[in-house]
């Protein structure tokens, strides 16, 4: 499977696959960032790539203070 970001090869145990696990793991500004809303059913995403999402939702976030 491939990540839906970044579009590299991932292996099961590299990747979210589920979009309600991630709802329940982050908060309300993760989940309301342009990329995750834009993840399908189907769309799996890499560690690295929800690190990266965290940092920008994180920059966004002070940015509004
Ligand atoms: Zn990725």
């Amino acid at each position: 499977m491939n990540c839906f970001v970044c579009g590299k090869k991932k292996e099961d145990y590299e990747v979210w696959t589920n979009k309600i696990v991630i709802g329940a793991t982050y908060n309300s500004d993760f989940q309301n960032n342009e990329i995750i809303c834009n993840l399908l059913d189907k769309s799996v995403i890499c560690h690295v790539c929800i690190k990266v999402i965290e940092k920008q939702v994180e920059k966004e976030r002070n940015n509004h203070v």
